[in-house]
């Protein structure tokens, strides 16, 4: 039997395909009817251009619900979909197209689509096996070059009706949709938890403050980055009344602060769920639907998922399951650095379990700080800053020192003191662990997924210790 994904999603379109499936801000309407028909036409343009089984399809295009029918379109001959970020220049471009060599890249997907009316929607599927790929997202790579994770029709499939049971998804479900689609969040774990279930979306561009609030009175979902909900909470219009009747926030990409968490409770009265993922993984751990949801923590491994963490208690995330990418594209070398022998995939991520099995992430192996010798969770310097009055957000970071090796900094943004952090710090921790220097900012530089880009960071600081 065919695994492709295509017609595993497919199959769970609502019966009735006049539904609609997206939800536009004109307040018109594409149906489920409509989605797969382009999807047919698009795929039969696609190989009308020579694009078969096996070929890499390149897609920087705007998002768009056309882009969507494009990347089912692609599913749906068995070719393999490469989303780019749209922020991506020529030059890097370059390096992704050399790096996937595709059959065909698309930059405008509204025009393909217009072009592809004049065909006969293409009824089949490719016949695909689970472990065939369905596409390849490349990391962010914030270290050496941006690496091609190979994901399967079976760990999207497997990873999207893991997230339909775990978050309760049906057809009488609407997702507020402002993610970009070219990243895991906004094309997997959106799209797919709404297809799976025959849901409908509010459709959004991007976010964008009012068109966001609007769009949730006709919502049930939100799924979001923590930066999406501090700019809710920004919002005077974005009152307990507009969010009483959405059923769920979720929120996940980058670490949710627990102020974020407590001032969405005081505002709402809702506790947002935040789960943990990745690109190699689609998503790993979620805070229940029932139950307690934990600022903070991740939650627990999704059903299918083992976790551990290696070297104590407190070490780097490995996991197991299903949905773990099948390597990455054309470097076997990294593949088998990132996999143990046992055949665990080291995420990378720092950290622990509580005794009842709830997990904490710490942040990224990576970003480790290891001065004098000793090791510094920034994660750990990073909550008791938060705590402080007149701060928002720190990040803490690493930089070359000439007697420690590296020195801890903090990069803070808010209305409080530098020297005044820096003693609140000394009394609550170790000398080793307190900042030698803390930066007050206006912005930490954050990606597309709003994750803090410490990697800019510790270049913007790097000179702090050793200038001459
Ligand atoms: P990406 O592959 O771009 O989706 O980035 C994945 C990384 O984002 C993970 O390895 C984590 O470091 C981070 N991440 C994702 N979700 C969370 C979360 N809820 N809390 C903390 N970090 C997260």
């Amino acid at each position: 039997m065919s695994e492709n994904l295509y017609e595993i999603l497919a199959a769970r379109f609502p019966a009735d395909r006049a539904r609609p499936c997206f939800l536009l801000s004109d307040g018109s309407a594409i149906s489920y009817g409509q989605l797969e028909t382009a999807a047919g036409r698009i795929a039969a343009l696609l190989r009308e251009r020579g694009v078969e089984v096996g070929d890499r399809v390149v897609v920087q295009a705007e998002k768009s619900p056309q882009a969507v029918m494009l990347y089912l379109a692609v599913l749906k001959l068995g070719a393999v979909y490469v989303p780019l970020n749209t922020a991506y220049t020529a030059k890097e471009i370059e390096y992704f197209v050399g790096d996937a060599e595709p059959r065909l890249v698309v930059t405008d997907a509204v025009a393909l689509e217009r072009d592809s009316q004049a065909f006969a929607p293409c009824g089949a599927c490719a016949p695909r096996q689970a472990s065939d790929i369905a596409s390849i997202i490349y990391t962010s790579g914030t270290t050496g070059r941006s690496k091609g994770a190979m994901l399967s029709h079976g760990a999207l499939a497997d990873n999207g009706f893991a997230l339909t049971r775990a978050w309760r998804f049906t057809d009488e479900d609407v997702l507020l949709h402002a993610l970009p689609i070219f990243h895991v969040h906004g094309l997997f774990v959106a799209l797919h938890c709404v297809f799976l279930s025959g849901a409908a979306m509010v459709w959004l561009p991007k976010y964008e403050d009012d068109a966001v609030v609007l769009g949730l009175a006709r919502s049930t979902v939100m799924m979001g980055v923590p930066t999406f909900y501090t700019r809710l909470l920004a919002n005077p219009a974005f009152t307990r009344d507009a969010a009483a009747h959405m059923r769920l926030f979720v929120c996940g990409s980058a670490p949710l602060l627990p102020s974020t968490f407590a001032e969405f409770e005081a505002r709402t009265g809702q506790r947002i769920l935040e789960r943990y993922g990745m690109s190699e993984a689609v998503i790993i751990t979620s805070n229940p639907i029932d139950g307690e949801r934990v600022a903070g923590s991740v939650g627990y491994p999704l059903p299918g998922v083992d976790l551990r963490i290696s070297g104590g208690d407190t070490g780097v995330i490995e996991i197991k399951g299903p949905s773990v990418f099948t390597g990455y594209w054309r470097n076997p070398q990294k593949t088998a650095e990132e996999f143990t022998a046992d055949g665990w995939f080291i995420t990378g991520d720092v950290g622990r379990r509580d005794p009842d099995g709830r997990v904490w992430i710490s942040g990224r192996a990576k970003d480790l700080i290891i001065s004098g010798g000793f090791n510094v969770y920034p994660k750990e310097v990073e909550l008791l800053i938060d705590e402080l009055e007149g701060v928002v957000e720190s990040a803490v970071i690493g930089v070359p020192h000439p007697d420690f090796g590296e020195a801890v900094v903090a990069v803070v943004i808010g209305s409080a003191d530098a020297e005044a952090i820096q003693e609140k710090a000394r009394e609550g921790l170790a000398a080793f662990k307190t900042p030698k220097r803390v930066f007050m900012v206006a912005d930490l530089p954050r990606n597309a997924m709003g994750k803090v880009q410490k990697n800019l960071l510790r270049e913007t600081y790097s000179g702090t210790f050793t200038a001459t």
